[in-house]
C-alpha cells in the first residue's frame, strides 16, 4: 500500500466508486459519511463489488481483492478523515446548502496542502467555496461520469481562486488511478460534458415533440451511428477524417452546418406534458422499469469490454 492517504466524504454510489478506484492504484483510502451506518454498509458493498469484478475479470489495478480491501477503511469523524490526507473527494448529495455547510466546516480543519475535489455534476466550485474563511483555494471540481469504474472521464474545474498547482496535481492523480481527466481553464455552468449532453437532449426532445422521429429511432442514431464513431473519435477529429483535414471539412460543410443550425427551435422546457409522456411510454417499451437493473449490468459489462477494446486503438 502507498503511504498517501485519500479521504472520501460521503459513502454513497459515487463515494464507493472513488474508493475502489483509489484503492486499485494502491492508495490508502478512508471513507466517511454523516450517517455512521452508511460507512459500514459502504465497506460491505465494496467488498461484494470487488469480488464480483474479480469474477468477471474486470478488477482494476495489479492488486488482489484482498489487498485492495485492506487499503480501504472507514471513519465516523470528519477531522480524523481530513488529518494528513493529500486529497479529499467530496461525494455528498447534490444540495447546495449541504455542500456549503460541509466546505465551511472543512475550512477550519483542512491542511494547507490538502486538495478538496468535489464530485458535483452541476455546481461551479465558486458556489460552495466562496464563503470559506480559509483554504478555499484548495477546492476544485473533479466530476466523474457514472459509473466511474467503467467510464474514465473526469472533468477538473477550478474556481477563480483555485491554486493552479492543485489543478495539475489533481490531473496527475487522476491519470495515476487510470482515469482520463480533462481540465477546464475556468468554471462554466454544466462544465463540458453536460453542455454537450444537454445540446443533444434539446434536439432529441424537439425532434420527438415535432413528431419527426420515434424515441427508439432517435436513440438508434446514437447506438448504431454517431456513438460508434464517438467511442474512438471526438467530433473534431471525426470532421478532420471526413475530409482532407478539418480546415477542408469546415470550408466544404461549414455553410451547411450553419444553415441547418439556423432551423433549430427554441430551448424546450422538459416538464410533464405530452412530449414527456410519449418519451416515457416509448422508453418503457424499450426497457421496462423491472428490467432497469439488468440493463445497467449489461451497460457496465459493455463499457468494460469497450474499454478493453479501446486500449488496443489509441
Ligand atoms: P448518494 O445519495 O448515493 O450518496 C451521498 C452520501 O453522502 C450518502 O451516503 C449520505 O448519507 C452522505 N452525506 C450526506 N450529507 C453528508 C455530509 N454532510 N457529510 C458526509 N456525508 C454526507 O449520492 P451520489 O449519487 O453518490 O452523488 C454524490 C455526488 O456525486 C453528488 O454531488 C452528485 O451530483 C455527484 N455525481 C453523481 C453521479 C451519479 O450518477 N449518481 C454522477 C456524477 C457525479
Amino acid at each position: 500500500m502507498r503511504p498517501e492517504k485519500i479521504g472520501i466524504i460521503g459513502s454513497g454510489l459515487i463515494g464507493r466508486a472513488w474508493a475502489m478506484l483509489f484503492a486499485s492504484a494502491g492508495y490508502r483510502v478512508v471513507l466517511y459519511d454523516i450517517l455512521p451506518e452508511q460507512v459500514s454498509t459502504a465497506l460491505e458493498e465494496i467488498k461484494k463489488e470487488l469480488h464480483a469484478l474479480e469474477a468477471k475479470s474486470a478488477l482494476r489495478g495489479t492488486y488482489s481483492v484482498a489487498q485492495q480491501l485492506s487499503f480501504i477503511s472507514g471513519t465516523v469523524e470528519l477531522s480524523e478523515l481530513v488529518s494528513n490526507a493529500i486529497y479529499l473527494q467530496e461525494c455528498i448529495p447534490e444540495r447546495i446548502e449541504w455542500k456549503r455547510k460541509l466546505y465551511t466546516d472543512l475550512a477550519a480543519i483542512v491542511g494547507a496542502e490538502t486538495i478538496i475535489g468535489s464530485s458535483t455534476s452541476t455546481y461551479m466550485p465558486s458556489l460552495f467555496s466562496e464563503q470559506m474563511t480559509s483554504h478555499r483555494e484548495n477546492v476544485l471540481v473533479a466530476h466523474p461520469l457514472n459509473p466511474p469504474y467503467y467510464i474514465p472521464l473526469v472533468e477538473i474545474v477550478p474556481s477563480p481562486w483555485t491554486i493552479p498547482e492543485f489543478v495539475t496535481r489533481t490531473r496527475d492523480l487522476m491519470l495515476e488511478i487510470g482515469q482520463k481527466p480533462v481540465t477546464l481553464t475556468r468554471e462554466i455552468e454544466g462544465f463540458i460534458t453536460n453542455r454537450i449532453q444537454y445540446a443533444i437532449l434539446n434536439e432529441v426532445w424537439r425532434l420527438v415533440a415535432d413528431g419527426v422521429v420515434s424515441v427508439a429511432d432517435v436513440d438508434r442514431v446514437m447506438t448504431e451511428g454517431l456513438g460508434l464513431r464517438y467511442a474512438l473519435l471526438g467530433p473534431l477529429e471525426t470532421a478532420h477524417l471526413n475530409a482532407d483535414g478539418v480546415s477542408d471539412y469546415f470550408q466544404r460543410f461549414g455553410g451547411e452546418v450553419y444553415a441547418v443550425s439556423q432551423t433549430y427551435g427554441p430551448t424546450p422546457k422538459m416538464v410533464a406534458g405530452e412530449t414527456l409522456s410519449k418519451i416515457a411510454a416509448e422508453c418503457e417499451e424499450m426497457v421496462s422499469r423491472e428490467q432497469l437493473t439488468k440493463r445497467r449490468e449489461q451497460r457496465d459489462r459493455f463499457l468494460y469490454e469497450l474499454s478493453a477494446l479501446k486500449k488496443k486503438f489509441h
